[in-house]
């Protein structure tokens, strides 16, 4: 729990529609199942635990939403994150088919949520993935066959650069694949729309109650400061947050900053020619640039992936240069919110999903490597099928791909990370 970036300085902790607090833990409570983090993951494991007649206590050290889930870039994305291709001689073509079609039906879920619960966050559909380079610009064709051969209901299109205007005013790009079955939202007003749904199906959840303790056994206790939770099965949805509350996790994610900038409200003629269509983009560099438009027409704009620990000291400053080379027509515009947030990276990019090999009834989930909006409602149906059903077939396939451990422990993964990642920006410049 050492990260501090600016949380209050969000555009979404300033927006945020329903910021009630929930308690904190003060006394003894037993539940079937007790949910440590309340981001994406935390949340949406009790929620559908819940769902399915579990009684559920969700602990969370600071506030609903204070990790990476309510400082995000917003954009809900179909996929893993990576291509999964790769991944056949752990699990299969069936599981790598399984892989791409739960990147598709995990954004469904998510815009099932939003429906069923009927949370207010700005959703809109439109989603367009841009090419650096020409290379990249003809990947897109594969990647569209790829999803027309997968059977995806929703419109994909190839946009060259001599139309890319019409969905962003920007001359940086070789090309786009606009996918309108992805899109964009309020990330902070997801997740605290999700933990109101989960409190209205009885989840009793407590803020500013960090677990401090784990004791392992057929009942699992978790100490908080002042309180005791005792449950049949622990969940462990802390991600990039993780520390040492249980080393055998924490040492397999990476923490990396990004940084998010949010302008001033844009007027609404410069918003359109912006961004015609309101979709959310995303650029294919290793640091990569993603954007879109906040519902007040700000343009929400996020990028790089620190490994140092050390935060830039003036986000704003450090952002404006890139928000400049992809839009100069904004040189004269305020920047009104600056912020960052901790991606949890794994070492070969797939998230980690499965249960600790010593204590079976510790369930976890982690590891999204900064695409986590949908994996993260995908992985919370696996993880509360798993413990409801005991046994979920997704879960297993996720956890065959191995979770591996960075070399050289708390010390050395960082700089080890950052020399790897410095490795590809290199070849990125050498074209
Ligand atoms: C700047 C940024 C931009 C991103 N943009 C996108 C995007 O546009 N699209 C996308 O798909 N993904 C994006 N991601 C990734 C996505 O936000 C994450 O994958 C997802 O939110 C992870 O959710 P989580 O619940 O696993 O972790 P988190 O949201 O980080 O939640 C972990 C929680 O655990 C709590 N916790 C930790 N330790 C304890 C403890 N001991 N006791 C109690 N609680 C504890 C923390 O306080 C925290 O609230 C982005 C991430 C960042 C940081």
């Amino acid at each position: 729990m050492s990260f501090n970036t600016q949380h209050a300085a969000s555009y979404y902790a300033a927006t945020a529609r329903d910021a009630a607090p929930y308690p904190s833990l003060d006394g003894e409570l037993t539940a079937d199942v007790c949910v440590v983090g309340g981001g994406l993951t935390g949340v949406n494991t009790a929620l559908e635990l819940a769902e399915r007649g579990l009684s559920v206590v969700l602990l969370e050290g600071r506030r609903i939403g204070w990790g990476a889930s309510g400082r995000n870039g917003g954009q809900l994305i179909r996929g893993i994150g990576h291509d999964v291709s790769g991944f056949a001689r752990y699990v299969g073509q069936d599981g790598v088919r399984y892989l791409k079609q739960a990147g598709i039906d995990s954004v469904a879920l998510v815009a099932e949520r939003i429906a069923r619960y009927g949370i207010a966050c700005d959703l809109r559909w439109g989603f367009c993935e841009l090419a650096n380079t020409p290379a990249q610009f003809a990947a897109f064709k594969d990647e569209q066959d790829d999803l027309a051969a997968l059977g995806y209901r929703h419109a994909t299109r190839l946009v060259g650069a001599g139309q890319l205007n019409e969905i962003v005013a920007s001359d940086q790009y070789a090309g786009g694949l606009v996918d309108m079955g992805s899109g964009h939202l309020h990330p902070l007003d997801l997740v605290q729309g999700e933990a109101r749904a989960a409190h209205g199906m009885g989840v009793r959840l407590f803020e500013q109650s960090p677990v401090l303790r784990i004791e392992h056994g057929p009942t699992v206790t978790l100490h908080t400061a002042r309180g005791k939770v005792r449950a049949s099965s622990l969940v462990l949805g802390c991600n990039a947050h993780l520390d040492e509350l249980e080393p055998r996790l924490s040492g397999k994610v990476l923490p990396a900053g990004s940084y998010v900038v949010a302008t001033e409200p844009l007027p609404e003629a410069l918003a359109r020619t912006l961004i015609p269509q309101n979709m959310a983009l995303c650029d294919q560099k290793v640091g990569l640039d993603y954007y879109r438009l906040t519902a007040d027409r700000r343009l929400l704009f996020g990028g790089a992936c620190h490994y140092s620990g050390r935060d830039p000291k003036d986000i704003a400053a450090y952002m404006r240069p890139k928000v400049l080379k992809v839009f100069p027509q904004l040189a004269n515009v305020r920047i009104d919110f600056q912020w960052g947030g901790m991606i949890g990276i794994t070492a070969n990019r797939f998230p980690q999903v499965g249960r600790l090999s010593q204590h079976p009834n510790v369930y976890y989930a982690q590891g999204y490597s900064g695409h986590g909006l949908n994996v993260t409602h995908w992985t919370a149906k696996l993880l509360a099928e798993s413990i409801a059903l005991g046994h979920s077939h997704g879960l297993d396939v996720f956890s065959a791909v191995p979770h591996l451990t960075f070399p050289g422990g708390k010390a050395l993964r960082s700089p080890l990370l950052a020399l790897g990642m410095l490795w590809y920006r290199l070849r990125e410049a050498l074209g």
